[in-house]
C-alpha cells in the first residue's frame, strides 16, 4: 500500500502530467496557427507523451491498491510571441516537472517506499531527456535569432522526431 502522502502527491504529479499535456497541446495549436507545422507535430508528440506519463502514474496507484482522484486542470497559456518564447516556456516548465518528480523522491526515501523508488527512477531519467532536448531546441532557436540558421529550415529539422520506444 502506499502512503496517504505519498498516494496524494502522486494524484497530484497525475494532474500536473496531465496539465502538462494541455500545455503542449496549446503551444502546438499556437503553431498550427503560425504555419509552422514541423514545430507544431514536436508539441503535439510531446503532449501524447505526457498522456503517457500520466497514465504510469495511473496504473501504478491501482497497482499498489490506492485511489486515483483526478483533479482539476488549469488552461494553459494560448498565445506566445515568438517559437523561442515557445521553447523557453518549455525548457522552464520541464524544470519545475524536475523539482516535482525529485519531491517524490524524497518523500519516497522519507516513507521508505522503496517500490516507489524504482518507479520513480524512470521519472528521473526522462526528466534527464526533457531538459536536453528543450534546451536544445533554444539553443537553436536563438541561432535562428541570430541568423545562423533559417526558422524554415529548423522547423523542418524539428518535425523530423519520430516516436520512440517506451
Ligand atoms: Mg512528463
Amino acid at each position: 500500500m502506499l502512503s496517504e502522502k505519498l498516494l496524494e502527491a502522486i494524484n497530484q504529479q497525475i494532474q500536473k502530467e496531465l496539465y502538462s499535456a494541455y500545455l503542449y497541446l496549446s503551444m502546438s495549436a499556437y503553431f498550427e496557427a503560425h504555419s509552422l507545422p514541423g514545430f507544431a507535430k514536436w508539441t503535439r508528440m510531446q503532449a501524447q507523451e505526457e498522456v503517457e506519463h500520466a497514465m504510469k502514474f495511473y496504473d501504478y496507484v491501482n497497482d499498489r491498491g490506492g485511489r486515483v482522484v483526478l483533479l482539476a486542470i488549469q488552461q494553459p497559456q494560448v498565445e506566445f510571441n515568438s517559437p523561442l518564447e515557445v521553447f523557453e516556456a518549455i525548457l522552464e516548465h520541464e524544470q519545475l516537472v524536475t523539482a516535482s518528480i525529485n519531491n517524490l523522491y524524497t518523500l519516497a526515501l522519507k516513507e521508505n517506499d522503496y517500490a516507489a523508488q524504482v518507479m520513480l527512477h524512470w521519472f528521473i531519467d526522462e526528466q534527464v531527456e526533457e531538459e536536453k532536448n528543450a534546451g536544445q531546441i533554444v539553443d537553436h532557436l536563438r541561432m535562428v535569432e541570430d541568423h545562423k540558421v533559417s526558422l524554415i529550415n529548423l522547423d523542418h529539422q524539428v518535425g523530423k522526431r519520430e516516436a520512440e520506444e517506451d
